[in-house]
């Protein structure tokens, strides 16, 4: 593309004076890395893809079913049908509105012993993910390695988002040494309202283009929160760390070290995901041992397997999302009996 073009698609922002043609071209050289691909990180890739963020990595565990396309504007039907990775349905999404901009999909869990290959190079990391276990790890990775990151988190009729420049301002340990949703997390989700997403990713992608433009001194520096059924808006200052902050002040890394992290975790309303193991799997050759126990399909990313009244998602790293259960020993056994212990 040449630089005329690339002025002229981008050139309702190159003309609002928070960002101009300097800002513009830093955008065109940034990389972002988005946790978490449903709603918000949707709406999170969607404006950034438009907006001419050079490079956006997505990382996402998960796959696109029907359920999730009243919020996850990146999505279509036949995303569902296929069963697509939704970080591989996104980047074909992004790549069919803009085609210069390069994405790297990257169907992972984000864990500890993967979360440096996954965040390597970003400049900014933003927060797609729906869990506190998650956001503590990319909290601990970003304050050890002084990486700005974006919370953002949206259920209900509520949102709220957070601006963590470490060093500057108060890392997500300032402001929730626990989790807020307690001990047990989940990939639970509740009801929500898809305009709440979107205005949660609005605020973060607005920062995202201040931070990544050069407009440091316009960046937010409180927590702030919407509820929009019940109108109320809330900040709450951020701009210091808090002294003994586990993470920021003590530099105790903890979610980084892998302590705490459950192999299995309950997944969604009624699943239970399997992590516990690297255990590559060719899916042509699982779907052949499979048949005789029950249906079974699979495509480049992902086998499903029913074996009423369970149905049995596996992916190539290995790691299984397994419906119709919250006993995790059931599907322990499940994924022993099928898969390998
Ligand atoms: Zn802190």
């Amino acid at each position: 593309m040449t630089s005329l073009e690339l002025e002229e698609r981008y050139s309702r922002q190159v003309l609002f004076p928070g960002i101009g043609a300097e800002g513009q071209h830093k955008l065109t050289q940034a990389r972002v890395v988005i946790v978490g691909c449903g709603a918000t990180g949707s709406a999170l890739a969607s404006l950034l893809g438009r907006a001419g963020i050079g490079t956006i990595r997505i990382v996402d565990r998960d796959y696109v079913e029907p359920s999730n396309l009243q919020r996850q504007s990146l999505f279509d039907e036949s995303d569902a049908a296929e069963s697509l990775p939704k970080a591989v349905a996104a980047a074909r999404k992004i790549a069919s509105f803009n085609s210069q901009i390069v994405v790297e999909p990257q169907v992972a869990d984000l864990i500890p012993s993967n979360i440096e290959s996954l965040l390597a190079g970003g400049d900014l990391i933003l927060d797609g993910t729906d869990n506190f276990e998650t956001r503590y790890l990319i909290n601990d990775y970003a304050v050890k390695f002084s990486l700005p990151w974006i919370y953002t988190a949206a259920v209900g009729s509520y949102c709220a988002t957070l601006n963590i420049l470490p060093g500057k301002t108060a890392c997500l340990a300032c402001i929730f040494p626990d989790s807020p949703r307690g001990a047990l997390e989940t990939c639970e989700t509740a009801g929500i309202l898809n305009s709440v997403v979107n205005l949660a990713a609005s605020v973060a992608a607005t920062e995202a283009l201040k931070l990544l433009s050069g407009a440091n001194d316009q960046l937010r520096r409180t927590l702030l929160s919407f509820d929009l059924w019940r109108n109320e808006r809330a900040e709450i200052v951020a701009d210091h760390s808090r002294p003994g902050c586990r993470v920021c002040s003590q530099r105790e890394f903890i979610h980084l070290g892998g302590e705490g992290r459950p192999h299995i975790t309950l997944c969604g309303r009624n699943s239970v995901q399997i992590h516990e193991r690297r255990r590559p799997l060719d899916l042509a050759q699982m779907t052949e041992r499979l048949k005789p126990h029950g249906t079974v399909r699979h495509n480049d990313f992902v086998l499903k397997f029913w074996l009423e009244p369970y149905e049995m998602t596996l992916f190539p790293d290995g790691r299984a999302i397994i419906k119709g259960t919250t006993d995790t020993a059931v599907a322990r056994s499940l994924y022993a009996r099928y898969v390998g212990s």
